[in-house]
């Protein structure tokens, strides 16, 4: 035997809700050998017992019984501030099994907390007897801590918690796994860490930056305290945790603890479901009735499609007619523009350039709010997290779990968070394969394109189908380049893990407003300043070199113009890429804008807006629509093979940009460039010389 494991005893404290047989654990541990005093200060009473198992010296704490590690008792603070100054070497957190969910509450908070964490699962001879079955080696691996059944009146689990204490101290094990907040939390969360990381406050309190971020945006007031007393900066940072506050309690229309406890709630639940079986239930509130429904194996991938179709259709139909007034208000605009300013450099700067290029992003912003609104609505109802839950095991045959699901999902409205939400993946293979495919989510960006080429060549019934296919298809996508990936790329197993399962709410108008509108805000945001220069930018493209006037000379003025744009530098660029692209049924017009589409893929419709508002006189101005319709290089098939490309090809800029930030370098943002290139063109080939062999 060493000397250090004579010399420094184990110290293990012991916490749990009350009444749920720590003084039995303690006393069944160590037996005669404890005393009983005060903590230090206070008059609450701390008894403190030894033990020897193996060689090793126990030192056996017990701590105040709790249900929370919140200061709002003395009680629940000083177990917290045992745990957070003393540092035992282990916390044993001891668990009625009969009361499970409710008693695991304070276990998340041992999680949050990052140390060295066991669960006792005590009194399983009554859970037992009240009919649940608990499976302890999936709620390990659930919980990512060890979980030892017990029934400490008997003794029975008392050897298997002491190996699981030694082994924990050895090993300096912590939790693996990570509770998630969900969508609306997690950014602020990782902000507030990322300023304590900066400040260098995890080394002077030794103590998970996470876990201080999350006690700071549920005001706890020691945290506060602690944090006004050590650090300069932090009437600043505490500044930002308010307005983080303010617009979590906007949003979500209730105080960011009450939220944050739910989302405990909710990976307690999550994990239960699956760990727990019951023979009898024993209560059902209407959560519970719900996800019998809704997470039913059989009926759970049904209800979730159709509820996503009628997503689809909601946004094509009730965005149709507002669509329209914004299209005809660009149209007269240009037109006004084009009747005030003198024909040249300028006029065609603004009208094509401009009111063209911008205009045309813009006719979407009704189809954009409505989309933000249905996500905003399944996210904030809590149907997003059933979303997981009902495709897990669907999900595992591709390699991946339920978890990447909701990346996905968000991916929707925009890949940018969605790679942000990978964060919630514990699993490095799983996280950069969602990572990689959550790109094919047809994001919102996306979304004008396919309106516009649907709206131009499909008859209104089947329009909104055939967008539904491009989303279908980008779903199919992701789920085959996910098998790839985790087949090719990074094989193994993965480890289980909690879904969590949040109570159902009504989300609040007000909340459903805010989510909506700060995303649309966005859109708006873009069309004025980054598509608005590349709009700039491709009109130069488009407009400079002019040509030699004996080039144009004869021509009327739709054919001179479409003659100057084949002269200037963006149509040389695109010429030379022609022989690309000629196979998908794309001309140099198309693959000006698909190169511009890179900025961003709204870009793409901007840039078509300018090519084919360039051919027009004033005043005979069509819409872009009507202008596609009457290009003879465009018919149906060739738009379908368009839609393709731009739902696979490059995300854009920004995508790249997050990606290398989340992955640490350029390998996987490139990585992603080339395959997402490489697979949009060999679909659309498929696409289209499949269609044109099949005689469309
Ligand atoms: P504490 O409040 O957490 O210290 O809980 P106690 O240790 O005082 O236990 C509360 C009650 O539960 C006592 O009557 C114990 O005898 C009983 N108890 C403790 N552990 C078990 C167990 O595993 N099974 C059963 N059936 N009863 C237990
Ligand atoms: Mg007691």
């Amino acid at each position: 035997m060493s000397v250090s494991e004579q010399d420094k005893p184990i110290v293990v404290a012991l916490a749990g809700n009350p009444n749920s047989g720590k003084t039995t654990v303690f006393n069944s541990l160590t037996g005669a050998r404890q005393h009983v005093g005060n903590y230090p200060g206070v008059t609450v009473e701390r008894k403190e017992g030894h033990a020897d198992f193996d060689g090793h010296e126990l030192q056996v704490v017990d701590l105040p019984g709790t249900y929370s590690l919140t200061p709002y008792s003395l009680e629940e603070l000083v177990a917290r501030n045992f745990v957070i100054d003393e540092r035992p070497d282990v916390v044993v957190d001891v668990v009625d099994a009969s009361n499970l969910e409710r008693n695991l509450y304070l276990a998340t908070q041992f999680i949050e907390l990052d140390i060295p964490v066991i669960i006792a699962l005590n009194m399983i001879d009554m859970a037992e007897a009240q009919g649940l079955h608990i499976d302890t080696e999936l709620l390990t691996q659930l919980l990512g801590v060890h979980v030892i059944p017990m029934v400490a009146t008997t003794g029975f689990g008392k050897r298997e918690l002491l190996d699981a204490i030694v082994e924990v101290t050895a090993k300096r094990t912590k939790p693996r796994v990570t509770i998630s907040f969900g969508s609306e939390l997690e950014p602020h969360i990782a902000s507030v860490t990322e300023k304590l990381d900066d400040i260098g406050l995890d080394d002077q309190m030794r103590i998970s930056p996470r876990w201080l971020a999350i006690k700071l945006l549920e005001n706890d007031a020691e945290v506060v305290k602690d944090l006004r007393e050590r650090i300069p900066q932090a009437e600043e940072l505490l500044e930002g945790v308010v307005r983080a506050r303010r617009h979590i309690r906007e949003v979500l229309g209730e105080d960011p603890e009450i939220a944050i406890g739910d989302r405990r709630y909710g990976f307690i639940a999550g994990a239960c479901r699956r760990a727990v079986a019951t023979v009898k239930r024993p209560k059902v509130d209407i959560t519970d009735l719900i996800d019998d429904i809704v997470t039913n194996r059989i009926a759970g991938i049904p209800i979730f499609l159709l509820l996503m179709w009628l997503m689809f259709e909601m946004v094509f139909t009730l965005g149709q007619p507002p669509m329209g007034w914004i299209e005809a208000g660009f149209e007269w605009l240009g037109a006004v523009a084009a009747a005030w300013l003198p024909p040249g450099e300028l006029q065609s700067l603004i009208v094509d350039g401009i009111i063209g290029g911008v205009g045309g992003v813009l006719v979407f912003v009704p189809n954009i709010l409505l989309l933000f609104l249905a996500i905003a609505f399944i996210e904030d109802t809590g149907y997003m997290a059933r979303t997981a839950f009902v495709v897990d095991r669907f999900m595992r045959y591709i390699g991946l779990h339920g978890k990447s699901f909701i990346p996905m999902l968000i991916g929707f409205g925009c890949t940018v968070p969605a790679v942000m939400a990978t964060r919630t993946i514990d699993d490095e293979k799983n996280r950069l394969t969602t990572m990689l495919v959550a790109p094919l989510m047809s994001c919102s960006a996306r979304l004008p394109v396919y309106l516009l080429l649907a709206g131009a060549f499909f008859a209104p019934e089947i329009a909104g189908k055939v967008v539904f296919g491009i989303y279908l298809l980008g779903v199919l996508l992701a789920m085959l380049m996910a098998l790839v990936f985790r087949k090719y790329l990074f094989s193994g197993e993965t480890t289980p893990f909690v879904m969590e399962l949040p109570p159902y709410r009504l989300p609040t108008l007000r909340g459903l407003l805010v989510h909506m509108w700060e995303r649309t805000w966005l859109y708006i945001k873009k069309a004025g300043t980054i598509i608005l220069v590349a709009s700039i930018i491709v009109w130069f493209a488009l407009t400079h070199p002019a040509p030699p006037p004996e080039l144009s000379a004869a021509d009327s003025p739709e054919q001179a113009a479409v003659h100057a744009a084949a002269y200037s530098y963006a149509g040389r660029i695109s010429k030379t890429l022609e022989p690309v692209l000629r196979p998908l049924g794309f001309d140099w017009k198309i693959g000006t804008s698909l190169i511009a589409g890179f900025a961003a893929k709204e870009i793409v419709v901007a840039t078509m807006g300018t090519v084919y508002s360039l051919g027009e006189t004033g005043d005979e101005d069509e819409g872009l629509r009507e202008a596609l319709q009457s290009d003879p290089q465009f018919d149906p098939l060739v738009a379908l093979s368009l839609m393709v490309f731009v739902l696979i090809y490059v995300p854009c800029i920004a995508v790249v940009a997050v990606m290398k930030r989340e992955t640490n370098g350029w390998k996987w943002p490139l990585f992603l460039i080339a395959y997402t290139s490489g697979l949009a063109w060999i679909i659309s080939f498929i696409v289209y010389q499949g269609g044109r062999l099949l005689g469309f």
